[in-house]
């Protein structure tokens, strides 16, 4: 891929001193970035907030401490969009994160994708061999997507959440960010599993992910019509027929299906993450948790003057919006109605994977075009615009399924293009044995 890296300026690492030593085991010293949502024991875990900006988790998240104690060695707790809730790493209180792909400049340079784009940009620029993410409507495979390096979204419960600070309980997943299929899987087998600590985990011993030569002839393939909507670029387009031929020459079966509630998905994701936003926000009061102001002429002006100081426009708007979807009077009309559609988009993947005509995968754009500019992605148009950025990966949260990001090198494009293969719960061995033909 032609283009400029740089890594200079990208600002991903937050706190690069605080490292512990531990004993190296068998990711043998492979060297990693961990988002900073997860809790890191005695290391600053800060959601890049200034309502968590002082604090210090006393235990480890799950993921975190499986990859440590088998040999991995942390480098720096990566940048985020605040509390994980934005597409571009550009809403933390470090500031944003640059994408090194088409870096030319202070003045011009691109968005990282997000929310874990410290991460991504770590991988991308070889400062670590992978990176954790968090995902809950798409934010491990947008970063990995724009940055040119590989994204797995987990199935729900495949990895535990225990440690990772919540964004929408029902939708996050530990996600995985590395160079190449082969080192994604490998942190995949380490950290995947049950855990006693997270009650939502699959209580079935976790079987590690072979990547072996698979023939394709017997792997049908579905490419679904709504994927391709408004606001594609022609190159993301190009891109996508260009794998499916690929793939079709080596012999698997393409079919076209159709997801017919991917229409109204966005407002259903929208809708429920603000609502699991309004109540895990809760927690933040200034008294057991998060900053704490002067202010205490009454317990309500300490929590008012706490959370308005505390969080960015985007988590109080979200906690607006969720507490109004909330209302009694509102519950029915937009938090139930949603759910049920919830219920409707998951079904259209069930049907297409286990229907009549069904297919074994999904191949779809992961983004619907490759990094903005900062400028024009921050701009008020495309602010309004925001939820847009997470079309093609959020139903596979609301949904639950495994999905995996793969860069597609194609010479004409200067910036970084990636496609998505999604499947039914726990295909995720199948998914990278495709990518892996991919990549
Ligand atoms: N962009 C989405 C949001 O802001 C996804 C976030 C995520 O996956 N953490 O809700």
């Amino acid at each position: 891929m032609k283009g400029e890296l740089s890594i200079e300026k990208t600002n991903l690492f937050l706190k690069l001193d605080q490292i512990d030593k531990q004993e190296q085991q068998a990711i043998d010293g492979i060297t990693i970035a961990v988002k900073d949502n997860f809790c890191t024991k005695n290391i600053p875990t800060t959601c890049a907030s200034e309502m968590l900006k002082d604090f210090i988790p006393t235990y480890d998240a799950t993921v975190y401490s499986k990859l440590i104690n088998n040999g991995a060695c942390l480098i720096g707790k990566s940048n985020l969009d605040e509390f994980a809730m934005g597409s571009g790493t550009v809403d933390s209180i470090f500031g944003p994160t640059r994408n090194a792909w088409g870096y030319n400049g202070d003045t011009d340079w691109r968005i990282a994708g997000g929310s874990s784009g410290g991460s991504a940009v770590a991988v991308s620029t070889g400062v670590c061999v992978a990176g954790i993410g968090s995902d809950t409507g798409g934010s491990t495979r947008n970063p990995a997507a724009l940055c040119g390096v590989v994204g797995i979204k987990p199935t729900y419960g495949l990895v535990s959440r225990y440690g990772l600070i919540p964004l929408v309980n029902s939708m996050d997943v530990p996600g995985i960010i590395a160079r190449n299929v082969e080192d994604a899987t490998r942190v995949l087998n380490c950290v995947a599993g049950p855990d006693q600590l997270d009650s939502t985990t699959i209580k079935r011993d976790f079987k590690p992910i072979e990547l072996k030569d698979i023939d394709l002839s017997n792997v049908k393939i579905g490419i679904p019509s709504e994927y391709h909507c408004d606001g594609m670029s022609e190159d993301v387009i190009d891109a996508w027929k260009f794998v499916e031929d690929l793939l079709e020459k080596e012999k698997a079966i393409i079919k076209k299906v159709s997801l017919p509630y991917t229409s109204v998905s966005i407002a259903v994701y929208s809708i429920l993450n603000q609502c699991e936003v309004a109540s895990n926000m809760a927690r933040y009061d200034g008294l057991e948790f998060g900053l704490r102001t002067n202010e205490d002429y009454s317990t309500e002006e300490l929590y008012a003057s706490s959370r308005s100081q505390g969080f960015n426009n985007v988590v109080r708007s979200r906690i607006f919006a969720g507490n109004y979807f909330l209302l009694t009077r509102n519950y029915e009309k937009y938090f139930l109605k949603a759910l049920k559609l919830r219920r409707l988009i998951a079904d259209d993947f069930k049907n297409v994977f286990n229907g009549e005509n069904c297919v074994d995968i999904l191949l779809t754009p992961t983004t619907l075009c490759d990094a903005p500019l900062y400028g024009d992605f921050v701009s008020k148009h495309n602010r309004d615009q925001c939820a847009f950025q997470d079309y093609c990966t959020q139903p596979a949260n609301m949904a639950g399924i495994p999905a995996v990001s793969i860069p597609i090198r194609l010479s004409k494009n200067k910036l970084p293009i990636s496609l998505q293969l999604m499947g039914p719960n726990l295909s995720e061995e199948l998914l990278l044995n495709v990518a892996k033909r991919i990549e």
